[in-house]
């Protein structure tokens, strides 16, 4: 079918209101965060606001029934591609789709449409004493339903996990415009074994499988206080080897964070009072809970940290913690800054590797900006492994973006050869799926099997993830 029948089919069905299909308009759907979509932007042949499952299920049968593909989208904040129409189609964007249903509070959970953005959700937890614990850099911006897609997470992943770890159960409009319900038709109870796990396959699905329309999440107690520790250390090497210390100690934080020497001076270039110490890394510890538990963990961490640290300090006031964390929540736009003739580019910025080889995986990727002469960033939540690596260039440069897909293609193979993965929480969508035979082996058979069993038409967000 051909464009503008599908634009006069879509208007007819939803009314002109729904859709999109201005060559302009459709141009800011052509790209996401990601550097990849910025070489290669992609406009859909339309997109869809839908405003109910219904809506959604009226536009999967179109879809299914003429093979036109389909590709959900969220806020775009994701660096993969994975929301782009690469290979033509419908976007359904659902972030006007954003009710919070229920907040059921004494079952500690909530009921979501997919559009709710991440902060927002939390703003109304709290007025119930609870949080939706993940915690995304983007929180402003993305959507829960773009979270669940991506099993995103964040810096307190240390302590709380994924989102994975929190979705009790899920709508899910399929390919051919079933609607299922994972998790129980009607159930309400936080612990199910029941029947094999579609919730979890559908998280971290990445919009191949079917349109979440409706999330059901587990929410959390919220903490009643929270402490810093910043240790700033004049070897590498000491950094990892104390995140190792506080976890002997039997000490879990909800957050530990590294800023590499690189990234230190990206952040006192862009923010010169911030003054963070010259040195070759610093860390940076949260710990939330009760307020004895925080200064006895505080204090402790502090003493750990002091037999390898140059420094450290410990704060639980509210000031000083904003100041000791500043350097941090500023890094990824300092990396932007440290060329004035380039920019940051989102592309082999999520490796995850075992933390016993975080020094050698900043130490390699430091080699690889030398030889290629591009400078990196490096930062990211040392807690888990998750290292994100900037780098920064002139993308009006063609040799310029050559020089860097080669290295970014050589950090991705590093962290499989340093037993990691070529992403922790940002995804694969259109990026990373060269990668997928070399992480996954036979295991990538049967993943698209199952992606066949799901969406035999494979119209659902066609050449991502797998
Ligand atoms: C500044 C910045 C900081 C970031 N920090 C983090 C971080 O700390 N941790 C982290 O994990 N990520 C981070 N990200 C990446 C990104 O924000 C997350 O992956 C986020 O979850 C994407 O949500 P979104 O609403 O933007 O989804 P989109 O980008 O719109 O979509 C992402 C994927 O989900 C699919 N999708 C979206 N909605 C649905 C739906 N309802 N049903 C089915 N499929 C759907 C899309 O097809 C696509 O494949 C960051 C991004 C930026 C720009």
């Amino acid at each position: 079918m051909d464009k503008i029948t599908i634009q006069k089919e879509l208007t007819d069905m939803l009314g002109k209101d729904a859709l999109l299909s201005e060559e302009l308009d459709l141009m800011y759907y052509s790209y996401d965060s990601s550097f990849f979509t910025k070489l290669q932007p992609a406009s859909p042949y339309a997109v869809v606001f839908p405003k109910s499952t219904e809506d959604v299920q009226k536009i999967m049968q179109f879809a299914y029934q003429n093979d036109v593909n389909v590709i959900p989208r969220g806020a775009g904040t994701a660096e993969t591609g994975g929301s782009i129409a690469l290979e033509g189609g419908i976007v359904m964007d659902l972030s006007k789709w954003d009710e919070i249903l229920e907040v059921d509070a004494k079952n500690m959970q909530t009921i979501i449409r997919p559009g709710v953005v991440h902060a927002k959700l939390n703003e109304e937890l709290a007025k119930f004493n609870l949080f939706f614990p993940p915690d995304p850099g983007s929180s402003q911006m993305c959507t829960v339903g773009g979270m669940v897609a991506n099993n995103a997470s964040g810096l307190r992943a240390v302590k709380y996990g994924t989102t994975e770890q929190y979705v009790l159960g899920l709508e899910v409009v399929m390919p051919n415009g079933d609607i299922i319900i994972t998790g129980g038709m009607k159930s309400r109870a936080i612990k199910n074994v029941s029947g094999l796990n579609l919730t979890k396959l559908m998280v971290g699905s990445e919009g191949i499988l079917g349109v979440i329309t409706r999330i059901r999440l587990r929410c959390f107690p919220k903490p009643r206080a929270r402490g810093i520790a910043m240790a700033v250390y004049d070897k590498l090497d000491d950094a990892p080897a104390t995140v190792l210390d506080v976890y002997q100690a039997g000490i879990l934080p909800s957050g530990i964070e590294i800023l590499d020497n690189s990234a230190i001076k990206a952040v006192n270039e862009f923010k010169p009072h911030i003054n963070l110490p010259d040195a070759e890394a610093i860390l940076l510890f949260e710990v939330d809970g009760n307020p004895a538990g925080v200064e006895f963990d505080g204090n402790l961490i502090k003493e750990l940290a002091g037999k390898r640290a140059r420094s450290v300090e410990w704060s639980t006031d509210q000031q000083r913690m904003t100041a000791l964390w500043e350097g941090r929540a500023v890094t990824a736009t300092a990396a932007a800054r440290v060329r004035k003739d380039g920019t940051r580019v989102f592309a082999g910025e999520d490796i995850s590797i075992p933390i016993s080889r975080v020094t050698e995986v900043l130490r390699r990727i430091k080699e690889l900006g030398a030889k290629y002469n591009i400078p990196i960033v490096n930062y990211g939540h040392i807690g888990d492994g998750n290292v994100h690596s900037a780098p920064v260039i002139n993308p009006e440069i063609p040799e310029e973006v050559e020089r860097a897909l080669k290295l970014i293609d050589e950090i991705h193979l590093l962290a499989i050869e340093l037993e990691g993965t070529t992403t922790g929480e940002h995804g694969v969508g259109a990026v990373r799926r060269r990668y997928a035979s070399l992480e996954h082996g036979t295991a990538l058979d049967y993943m698209r099997k199952t992606k066949e069993a799901f969406d035999p038409k494979g119209i659902m967000n066609p050449g991502k993830l797998i």
